[in-house]
Formats: C-alpha cells, sequence, structure tokens
C-alpha cells in the first residue's frame, strides 16, 4: 500500500544535534541545506543545484538520520522509499511507485527525497541477483533515471540515497546530474562513540554519572545503532529489576548483551 511506501512528513524535530559525529559528512549535507533554503542565490552566477547525493557507508552509521536532518534543518518535507521494498513487487509497480514519489516531491518542493537501500534497486543492470524479478527492477531503476534526469534545474528536489554497497551499483546513477556527489558515513571512532553515548544518554535517568570515555572503550566496532540500542537495552534491564535509575553495571550487561547478538548475525553471515 500506499502507505507504507511513502512516509511523507514535514519532520522539523530531526536536526544536526541529533546526529553525533559524522564532521565531514554533515559539513557535506550542510550545503544542501543551504541549496535548499537559498536556491536563487546559487542559480544566479548559471550554477546548477546538485539533484543527488550518495551516502555510503555500513548498516547503522546514521545515513538515514542526516537525511531526516536534512529535511529538518531546511524544513521542507522528507519522501522516502526503501530499495527492499521493491523486491517481491509486481512487474509494472515499482516504475509507477517511482513516478509517484517524484510527482508528490516536486508539488511539495523544496523537498528531499530519500532512497533507503538504493542497490536493491540500482545493481548494475544485466546482472542477476536473488531478489525478485530482474525486469521489474531494471523498469524500477530506468524510471528513477528518467526522474532525475527529467527534472528541470528549478525543480528544488534533491535526491538522497543510501548504501553500504557503492561497488555494485550501476555507474548510469553516478553519472552528471544524478548522484555525482558520494558522502561517506563511516563506523564510528571512540571519540564519536562517547559523543554517540550523549546524544541517547539524554532521555535515560541514570543512577550515577557515567564514565563515557569507558562506555566508548568498551564498544569497539559498534554501529550509532548499536550504540542507541545498547542505552535502550540497559534502560529495560534496569526497569525490570525496579530500580528507580540505570546504573554502570546495566550499560555493561546491554553491551554485552549487544555484543552476544552481534556475534550471532556474523556467524550468520560467514
Ligand atoms: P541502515 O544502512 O541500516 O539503514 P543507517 O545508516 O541508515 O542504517 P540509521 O537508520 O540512520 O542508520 O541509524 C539507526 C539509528 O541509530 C538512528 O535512528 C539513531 O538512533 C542511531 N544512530 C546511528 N548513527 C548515529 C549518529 N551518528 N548519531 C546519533 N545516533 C545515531
Amino acid at each position: 500500500s500506499k502507505a507504507k511506501l511513502f512516509d511523507e512528513k514535514t519532520d522539523t524535530r530531526t536536526s544536526f544535534k541529533d546526529v553525533a559525529g559524522l564532521e565531514g559528512a554533515k559539513e557535506e549535507v550542510e550545503e544542501i541545506v543551504e541549496f535548499l533554503k537559498n536556491p536563487d542565490k546559487y542559480t544566479s552566477l548559471g550554477g546548477k543545484i546538485p539533484k543527488g547525493a550518495l551516502l555510503v557507508g555500513p548498516p547503522g552509521t546514521g545515513k538515514t538520520l542526516l537525511a531526516k536532518a536534512v529535511a529538518g534543518e531546511a524544513k521542507v518535507p522528507f519522501f522516502s522509499l526503501s530499495g527492499s521494498d521493491f523486491v517481491e513487487m509486481f512487474v509494472g509497480v515499482g516504475a509507477s511507485r517511482v513516478r509517484d514519489l517524484f510527482k508528490q516531491a516536486k508539488d511539495k518542493s523544496p523537498a528531499i527525497i530519500f532512497i533507503d537501500e538504493i542497490d536493491a534497486i540500482g545493481r548494475a543492470r544485466g546482472k542477476n541477483n536473488f531478489t525478485g524479478s530482474n525486469d521489474e527492477r531494471e523498469n524500477t531503476l530506468n524510471q528513477l533515471l528518467t526522474e532525475m534526469d527529467g527534472f528541470g534545474t528549478n525543480t528544488n528536489v534533491i535526491v538522497l540515497a543510501a548504501t553500504n554497497r557503492a561497488d555494485v551499483l550501476d555507474k548510469a546513477l553516478m553519472r552528471a546530474g544524478r548522484f555525482d556527489r558520494q558522502i561517506y558515513v563511516d563506523l564510528p571512532d571512540i571519540r564519536e562513540r562517547k559523543e554517540i553515548f550523549e546524544v541517547h544518554l539524554r532521555p535515560i535517568k541514570t543512577a550515577e554519572t557515567l564514565d563515557l570515555d569507558f562506555l566508548a572503550r568498551q564498544t569497539p566496532g559498534f554501529s550509532g545503532a548499536d550504540i542507541a540500542n545498547v542505552c535502550n537495552e540497559a534502560a529495560l534491564i534496569a526497569a525490570r529489576k525496579e530500580k528507580k535509575a540505570v546504573t554502570k553495571q546495566d550499560f555493561l550487561d546491554a553491551v554485552d548483551r549487544i555484543v552476544g547478538g552481534l556475534e550471532k548475525k556474523n556467524k550468520i553471515i560467514t
């Protein structure tokens, strides 16, 4: 159903304050916020505003969050769609969904379109994959390319797409005037993990002043999503024990639990 695919929100709640670390990526998307807010300033000397940018990085590193923050900061509507939604779609449906999405965004422009897991539709054409009908996927990809070429310089719709496999994408997507910018969104280093803890501890009632450097040291290889998970899990562990506030030990137990989950996930992959 439409409701499942189009998550249209004038999302003014997500801002750059919600995105910890990722300084380089934030700097790059700040420019996109400027384009959305002040298109005339940038086109006045004959320049063209970019139509799309690719957010590239491992799962859970904040790509969706960053895209929402761009919409939030620019105060424009956020339209989103996930590549994996197309996996089991009937022939012809994918292309018309893409057409509808772009039409809605243009009607409400300036706007952001966010395509999560673009590799599910944007894999190089003519190569087999095991996710649904290949013809359908190709039709959907072709429609996406058509839409991106179709909108003029004055539409003021910017398309952000996320992937963790930029290498498998059809090169046609990266051509000038399409997703011609790539923004890297990496796993957080120790300093960034500390900042992510700070963000996700905001709503949590803690029993003591937590040593965030210690927590950051305990979580190498964790993504932002994993850290968000740790904070939430710690609060649930403490609540289960009828505690009035969350302790350091609850965080350590939560870390152990998430590590266990990550190990299981890796076993399935390898
Ligand atoms: P995927 O590739 O799996 O879709 P993603 O890169 O889009 O992942 P998000 O969905 O943005 O990741 O991240 C999931 C959640 O993890 C966010 O909603 C947020 O709570 C938390 N998170 C991830 N990265 C950060 C970050 N840099 N700062 C703060 N929170 C983060």
